[in-house]
């Protein structure tokens, strides 16, 4: 009876996900794509990448190392060393630069600048600035457009003990330099309230390892210890400015001892009262769903709630190949669909446990929106007490239509010096111009709204079918 009962409530849940993906879908036809318009096309960077597998490798591997590139010798260097062996890929313009990049002193300074121009194009895209006045003006610009944010300081792999300090340092001088500033704020009750209170305008997003060098899963006291001494006071500063405070997820092996950590902190009898903080959760782990659950335990024990935000994962290329070349078990998904079906099956589970586990939903696919919205309003989940997150510079037409239909959405703003941004930039580059992205298909004319929209299962039987 149980069984045939939820089957019942999956097929609406099913059914609703579709209209209201078309509904959204026909809207958004009607905008402009900005992540494939003329400014972004401009270099036709990412179309180069899409076309050729060889080309994108070098392309990203060259973006990364730009920045620590000081000479114009040395940018020319680079790019002959990058692009020689696979010239004969690259559009006619391009080979053209590299092959002419130094001719003379004046043709390599020439390449050197555009290519760095470049790159800060590139870049500008995500990230929101490097300066507190340049990330201040840009949060207030997604205040204007309807939208809330969360700032993330970018600089990761901190690898001695200054470089943590420092890190600690940025945080606390951007709570209480944010704070003042959004509190003048007028008052807009879609982005400043939930369903039980008013909730921080000032939001920032942290990652642990960054807080100590020695941030070492085979010492989680150590570590433990280490990463809470830096914590603590900018927790303490949070709560002082009323500011939230949510804990990213790095990579794999970070993953149980950030869970530790988080929770070893706010079990702390100065912290555990407090709701401003939450976690993020990646469904690209088979092992999300255990990872949920011993969440929802954890706070029941601590008797008051936190955010989660559920993500598919930043670092599928990184674990794919990590893994392959040490020849450990891959500790994520290999098929897209899988990823894609354990989010929605965290979905449920958050939307089930909302007033414990307050669920952020953080994707740019459509069809995992939309399914978090039917799960929403099928187990009457009230809006507000839930929210959309998306990536700055990322489908901002889907962020400002979702916020138009009285969604809190909030964009993880990420801001910092070019140099350190670089590997975000990478695994932008690197989701934008996936074959799996939902993003590339979704601006592919050859791909129709009934596969955007197909559940992931259904998904895995067609390519079972297939062979
Ligand atoms: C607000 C916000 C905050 C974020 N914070 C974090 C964070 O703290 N930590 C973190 O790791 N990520 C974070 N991310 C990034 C996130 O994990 C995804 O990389 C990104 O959102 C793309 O997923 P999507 O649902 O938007 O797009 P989709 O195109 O639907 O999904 C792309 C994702 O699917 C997965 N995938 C791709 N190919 C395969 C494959 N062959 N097999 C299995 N899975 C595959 C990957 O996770 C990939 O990123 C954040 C994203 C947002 C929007």
């Amino acid at each position: 009876m149980a069984k045939r009962a939820a089957q019942a409530m999956e097929q609406t849940v099913e059914a609703t996900t579709q209209e209201i993906g078309r509904s959204l879908w026909q809207n958004l036809e009607r905008r402009r794509p900005t992540i494939f318009e003329q400014r972004w096309w401009l270099d036709h960077v990412l179309e180069w990448a899409m076309a050729d597998e060889s080309v994108k490798v070098q392309m990203f591997r060259f973006v990364d190392v730009l920045p620590m590139l000081r000479t114009h010798e040395a940018v020319t260097a680079h790019l002959h060393e990058y692009f020689d062996d696979i010239r004969q890929h690259l559009p006619s313009a391009a080979r053209l630069v590299v092959d002419h990049s130094d001719f003379n002193a004046l043709t390599s300074k020439t390449v050197a600048y555009g290519a760095r121009t470049n790159a800060r194009r590139m870049a500008e895209r995500f990230i929101a600035g490097s300066k507190v006045d340049e990330v201040l003006q840009s949060v207030a610009k997604l205040r204007r457009k309807g939208l809330a944010f969360t700032l993330d300081l970018l600089g990761e792999a901190v690898v001695s003990e200054p470089e943590a300090d420092a890190y600690q340092q940025q945080y606390l001088d951007l709570i209480t330099g944010l704070a003042p500033f959004v509190s003048r704020w007028s008052e807009s009750p879609q982005l400043d309230r939930d369903d039980q209170t008013w909730i921080p305008r000032c939001n920032v997003s942290l990652k642990l390892s960054a807080l100590y060098s020695q941030f070492r899963p085979i010492d989680p006291a150590g570590s433990a210890e280490g990463v809470k001494a830096r914590l603590r006071p900018i927790l303490r500063a949070a709560r002082e400015h009323d500011a939230y405070v949510h804990v990213d997820m790095e990579h794999h092996a970070y993953k149980d001892l950030t869970l530790d950590i988080f929770k070893q902190v706010f079990m702390e009898d100065e912290f555990r009262d407090w709701t401003d903080c939450g976690i993020v959760v990646q469904a690209y782990l088979p092992e999300a769903g255990r990872d949920l659950q011993d969440l929802l335990e954890w706070v029941r024990a601590r008797g008051t709630s936190i955010g989660i935000r559920l993500v598919k994962g930043a670092y599928w290329d990184y674990e794919t190949v990590v893994s392959g070349y040490r020849g450990w078990p891959c500790p994520v998904y290999t098929d897209k669909w899988r990823s894609d079906d354990n989010f929605e099956r965290q979905t449920q589970f958050l939307m089930e446990h909302y007033r414990e586990l307050r669920p952020a939903i953080a994707s740019h696919n459509l069809r995992s929106l939309a399914h978090a919205i039917a799960w929403g309003q099928t187990l009457d989940v009230p809006q507000n007490a839930w929210e959309i997150q998306m990536l700055y510079g990322m489908a901002e037409d889907q962020a400002q239509l979702f916020a138009e239909r009285g969604h809190r959405v909030r964009i993880y703003t990420p801001f910092g010096e070019l140099i350190p941004g670089m590997a975000y930039l990478v695994r932008r580059l690197l989701e934008n111009t996936s074959n799996d992205s939902f993003l590339r298909h979704a601006y592919d004319t050859s791909v129709s709204i009934e596969d955007l929209l197909r559940r992931p299962a259904d998904v895995g039987d067609r390519q079972a079918a297939a062979g």
